[in-house]
């Protein structure tokens, strides 16, 4: 598979599709990514495809799982945009802003984390932004709730997002009672999806 690349700054001559996750540990979790996912639908030149289910899983520090760390609700939109991908970029930053992200005591931990995961399957290397997001391939909760909502996804560099292995097994050994899919399962769904 050849990586194409791809201008930062220049928004796509057809809408494109672009893959957001969704993460936050601080607060109420719950109602944060909802309305993060309304902010998304509502930004301009951004349709809601998909909405993952939300889970819970364990945070992830550089050292492995935390248990001591707050939890996180993890989920993942499909969008398609007509904004280029530092644009769009901007809009997560503004909606992480929005949501008054700020950071504990504890590496990481935050209100809401917004990541660019895929940009139209291109590959980008900028100060700014890294395409695809280059801790994608190794993280469950990013892949598991992606595969949800587009289980036939290819990870430009890496392939098939269904073929990918298992990088922390989500939920297993915790408390937080995994799934076979990975995480905990919340009821409260993709409310903020048209
Ligand atoms: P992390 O999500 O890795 O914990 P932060 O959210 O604090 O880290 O990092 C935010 C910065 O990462 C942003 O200001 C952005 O410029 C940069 N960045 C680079 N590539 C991406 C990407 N694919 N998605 C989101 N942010 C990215
Ligand atoms: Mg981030």
């Amino acid at each position: 598979m050849s990586a194409v690349s791809v201008d930062p700054g220049v928004a796509p001559a057809a809408p494109v599709r672009a893959v957001v996750a969704l993460g936050a540990n601080l607060g109420d979790r719950g109602r944060t990514l909802q309305a993060a996912v309304r902010d998304l639908a509502d930004a301009e030149r951004v349709e809601l495809l998909a909405v993952s289910a939300v889970l819970e899983n364990p945070a992830l520090k550089p050292d492995g799982l935390d248990a001591s760390a707050p939890p996180y609700l993890n989920a993942v939109v499909l969008l398609r945009t007509g904004l280029a991908p530092l644009a769009l970029l901007d809009v997560l930053l503004a909606v992480e802003q929005r949501h008054g992200r700020v950071r504990a005591e504890h590496w990481g931990d935050r209100t809401l984390d917004l990541d660019l995961i895929d940009y139209d399957g291109r590959v980008l290397d900028a100060p700014r932004l890294t395409l695809p997001h280059p801790r994608a391939h190794e993280r469950d909760f990013v892949l598991v709730p992606w595969r949800q909502v587009d289980p036939d996804a290819v990870l430009p560099g890496y392939g098939r997002i269904d073929e990918l292995p298992a990088a922390h097994p989500l939920g297993v050994g915790s408390d937080f009672g995994g799934t076979e899919s990975g995480g905990t399962e919340f009821g409260i769904g993709p409310e903020g999806a048209p």
